[in-house]
């Protein structure tokens, strides 16, 4: 990995990080630039699709800020078949544009987690051009491996934040520490690990968003989602505000600044940007982000997949997302990028690396 930041140490970096954190005005766009310029060095121009499918909502966690926990009664529940999984699977290949289905739920663990290794086997078979992430939440590492052998390529997991005690205030029954050692265990296992977290969650303070970029550079990760926390209606943190209300624009040099630290990562331009900006995934793709993810839910599924308020086409359905992916992305002057688009580090299949 290339390193832009030589001569620091932890507490160097995150100095750093918080300087760059705070820019403003001109300091703030030649962050920007500078981000821009060192994604088009290390991933190119070309823009890896991933078309997110989100098959579940139905969640035995009870986390205080997801609109889909086990105690907010306003999410109808649904379960969407295998057989309607694989039509899903269907129109994205068909489709063209992506070149990886993610396949995201809710969190519940037991006997159901064999029939996502008979799904994952199903869909390698249609679909052997298709790579596979999945993102289900901690399991333990037998679980991860059988899913690898069945065929998943990737997993992501955020560990949301790097603050300990506030990842046990908003996670009932779970550790920091049982979430890292999830993320340890797919990489030790081969796996595309893709971690990541919120911005802004209320108790946060810079401090700790700089401990996340640091995390994300420790753990080196294949890819890296953020996005702004809104809060959700339904949750007890429904009256709370994003720590960084007064200051959107910080979320825009969050991304900066984690392409800085870590050059090589895929970082999506996430769907939350869009919940509060109009153009906040094509921002994200300005200054830092490399990765674009439609949403691939069939209706009427997507209005009761809300983990928080605004999010942008619970009325589309799955072409029509298609189709603004590329006209956004045409826009920008960023070409779809062919193949799974894989993880750009060196042990990793080759994907659409960039020759440098
Ligand atoms: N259950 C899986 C897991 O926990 O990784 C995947 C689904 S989970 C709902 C996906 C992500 O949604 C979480 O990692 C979290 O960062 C994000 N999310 C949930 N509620 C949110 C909120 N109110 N604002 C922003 N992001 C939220």
């Amino acid at each position: 990995m290339e390193n832009f930041f030589p001569h620091c140490g932890k507490s160097g970096l995150r100095a750093e990080w918080r300087r760059l954190l705070d820019a403003r005005g001109p300091a703030q766009d030649a962050l920007f630039a500078r981000a821009d310029a060192v994604r088009r060095a290390h991933c190119g121009d070309a823009v890896p699709v991933r078309a997110i499918l989100e098959f579940s909502n139905a969640c035995a966690n009870d986390c205080l800020y997801c609109g889909i926990r086990a105690s907010n009664p306003l999410p109808a529940r649904y379960r969407m078949t295998p057989d309607e999984i694989l039509a899903a699977v269907h129109g994205i290949a068909a489709g063209g544009t992506a070149g990886t289905v993610v396949l995201q739920s809710g969190e519940t663990p037991g006997p159901a987690d064999e029939d996502l290794a008979a799904l994952l086997r199903r869909i390698k078979a249609e679909f052997p051009a298709l790579a596979i992430t999945l993102s289900v939440g901690n399991r333990p590492r037998d679980v991860y491996a059988r899913w690898r052998d069945a065929g998943m390529d990737r997993y992501l997991l955020r560990f949301e934040t790097s603050d300990p005690d506030l990842f046990a205030r908003l996670h009932p029954g779970s550790t920091l520490a049982d979430r890292l050692g999830c993320l340890r265990d797919l990489q030790a296992l081969g796996v595309q690990t893709g971690g990541g977290f919120m911005i802004g969650l209320p108790g946060e303070t810079p401090d700790t968003l700089a401990g996340n970029i640091l995390l994300c550079r420790e753990f080196d990760f294949d890819m890296i989602g953020i996005g702004p926390f809104i809060p959700c209606p339904g949750t007890p943190l429904e009256n709370e505000s994003n720590a960084y209300a007064g200051d959107p624009d910080l979320f825009f040099r969050a991304i900066a600044v984690l392409r800085l630290a870590c050059p090589d990562a895929h970082i999506p331009a996430t769907t939350a940007f869009d919940a509060l900006f109009p153009d906040g995934r094509d921002r994200a793709l300005r200054c830092g982000a490399n990765v674009f993810m439609p949403n691939a839910t069939p209706q009427p599924f997507r209005r009761d997949y809300q983990l928080y308020p605004g999010k942008p086409c619970v009325d589309e359905e799955p072409a029509d997302c298609t189709r603004c992916t590329r006209a956004r992305l045409r826009a920008l002057g960023r070409p779809v990028a062919p193949g799974p688009g894989h993880s750009l580090k060196k042990q990793a299949p080759p994907g659409n690396r960039p020759v440098l």
